[in-house]
């Protein structure tokens, strides 16, 4: 068995979406001189993270209502490192996609660490593709699953099928294939996003619950 850890570090100066100073965490190391508490200070969409409804809809459903059984389980990365822009219905047809996948999404992102103002994202009509084929969740390599799209529709139709969006993944390791997924986020009540830690095994057998 073979475990991928496919989550961004975090740390100031870190990669934050479009180079916003105001994005860079914060970490204040407190120290009475042999006691060190340190406090961190960091936007809930930081490095690799899970996004809530609430990100996008007014009065959407806060962090704690994604069960953590939905974070958990098998998923397929694909390999989309041939597309350019953004990934439409069209980039997705080429897979064997079924009803209940976790898609990761690996994409010319994962081979930089700069923040790309050009990141290959998910397009409105990918995105009701894979609501039509009810997929379980999706994770880019991208801080954003869009790119300031007008409206937001990407997110919103992901929403609103209840598909679970991870953001900020680094899959450069990772070949296309079958994984077990384990997203855990930090346990935080009543927000739009949390940060998570994300792993990726590989030959680990799955049976179905
Ligand atoms: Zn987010």
């Amino acid at each position: 068995m073979r475990m991928y850890d496919v989550t961004g570090a975090i740390f100031e100066g870190m990669t934050v979406y479009k180079n916003k100073p105001e994005k860079q965490p914060k970490i204040r190391p407190q120290t009475n001189g042999y006691v060190t508490e340190s406090r961190i200070e960091l936007d809930v969409h930081t490095g690799t993270h899970v996004d809530a409804p609430l990100h996008m809809v007014v009065d959407g459903e806060t962090f704690e209502t994604i069960p953590l059984e939905k974070l958990v389980g098998a998923c397929k990365v694909l390999d989309l490192t041939d597309v350019d822009d953004r990934i439409t219905q069209a980039d997705l047809e080429r897979f064997a996609i079924e009803k209940g996948d976790f898609l990761l999404f690996k994409t010319k992102n994962s081979f930089s660490e700069e923040f790309s103002f050009e990141f290959v994202y998910l397009a409105h009509d990918g995105a009701e593709y894979l609501a039509s084929l009810g997929v379980r969740g999706v994770g880019t390599d991208a801080l954003g699953i869009e790119r300031s799209q007008e409206g937001h529709p990407t997110h919103k139709t992901l929403f609103a099928a209840e598909i679970i969006v991870i953001e900020g993944l680094r899959l450069q390791e990772v070949e296309q294939g079958e994984y077990f997924l384990v997203a855990a986020p930090l346990k935080l009540l009543g927000t739009d996003a949390a940060p998570a830690r994300v792993l990726l095994f590989e030959g680990l057998a799955v049976t179905d619950s």
